[in-house]
């Protein structure tokens, strides 16, 4: 089987679409399906190839400028979301794409319903959105930290045993409102192991180049690891719809990852079907007088 057709099946396999039996532990964050170590070389030619491929099929969303396209990144610490980015969008046209990472939230953001600050970042037609981190935190660190909930001036009767139920399903009414008008949402939970993370986190110790990626508060978090799998889990079965799924991509392996994630990325565009605007006769007309007024 070819490399390509390999990496369409890896996406695919990962693909949830209805999180109703969704089991984190049915995942393996080095699984590689069918691809082998061997397939290394032709995977790394072919992720260069995917970039112009992307390239291309992005000119079309923003010429013809009626899609958009949001990609949600989400992770823990050191799974290689910066790098994937990086890659992914490494051939794409600057104009047509914006990337909006969301940190801690400053205090206007706190003063504000939990999807405002994300909504401010949407991509407009034609363009592709990324976010590295979403209002996906608003479920995952808020819940495993319950005082940042505290911090958000929330009427204390609104904060009940319910509150994370309900805000799955404010998010799932938001995606479809966005789908609605035409934002096409893919969503990517890159999945590293604990041990994987470990090995990263020391590399950052030992080499020099990478000591100012290390962080004391990462190595921290790691004590909440069981809490955020079984939030990031939960999240899933209540967030994975048909018009806006997640991917569990195996995060093990960086190449895997890139792989996987860059066919999901071409295969939602290609289903787009995009096309140039057509030029018809009327407009053709125009085009050939111009072309008489230039050659004047
Ligand atoms: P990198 O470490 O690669 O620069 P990062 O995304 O980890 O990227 P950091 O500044 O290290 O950036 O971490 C941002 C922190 O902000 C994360 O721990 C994240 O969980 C936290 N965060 C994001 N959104 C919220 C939120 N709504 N409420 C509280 N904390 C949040
Ligand atoms: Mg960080």
């Amino acid at each position: 089987m070819k490399i390509a057709k390999k990496a369409h099946k890896l996406a695919d396999a990962f693909e949830i679409r209805h999180g109703d039996s969704f089991r984190l532990k049915d995942y393996d964050p080095a699984d590689a399906g069918s691809i082998q170590s061997k397939d290394k070389d032709k995977a790394i030619e072919l992720l260069q190839q995917s970039v112009a491929v992307l390239q291309e099929l992005q000119e079309k969303l923003y010429a013809q400028d009626q899609w958009a396209v949001l990609l949600i990144f989400q992770a823990m610490d050191a799974a290689g979301k910066d790098s994937l980015i990086k890659h992914v969008m490494s051939g794409v046209n600057p104009e047509g794409c914006d990337v909006a990472s969301f940190k801690q939230p400053s205090a206007e953001e706190l003063d504000h319903d939990f999807l405002w600050r994300t909504t401010r970042r949407l991509p407009e037609r034609g363009k592709i959105g990324i976010f590295n981190r979403s209002y996906y935190e608003e479920v995952l660190v808020v819940r495993v930290h319950p005082e940042f909930l505290a911090k958000q001036h929330l009427p204390a009767q609104l904060i009940t045993k319910k509150i994370w139920k309900e805000r799955y399903e404010d998010i799932r009414n938001f995606e479809s409102y966005l789908s609605r008008n035409g934002t096409v949402i893919r969503k990517f939970f890159l999945h590293v192991s604990k041990e994987e993370q470990k090995r990263r986190f020391l590399a950052r110790l030992d080499e020099a180049e990478k000591n100012w990626k290390f962080s004391e508060a990462d190595v921290h978090e790691r004590r909440h690891w069981d809490e955020y799998m079984n939030a990031y889990e939960d999240m899933i079965r209540h967030t994975a719809t048909p018009e806006a799924p997640w991917y569990v991509v195996p995060a093990d392996s960086k190449w895997i990852t890139h792989l996987t994630v860059s066919a999901a990325i071409i295969q939602t565009l290609k289903e787009l079907n995009l096309q140039f605007p057509k030029v018809d006769k009327e407009r053709r007309k125009q085009l050939e007088v111009a072309r008489q007024a230039l050659l004047k």
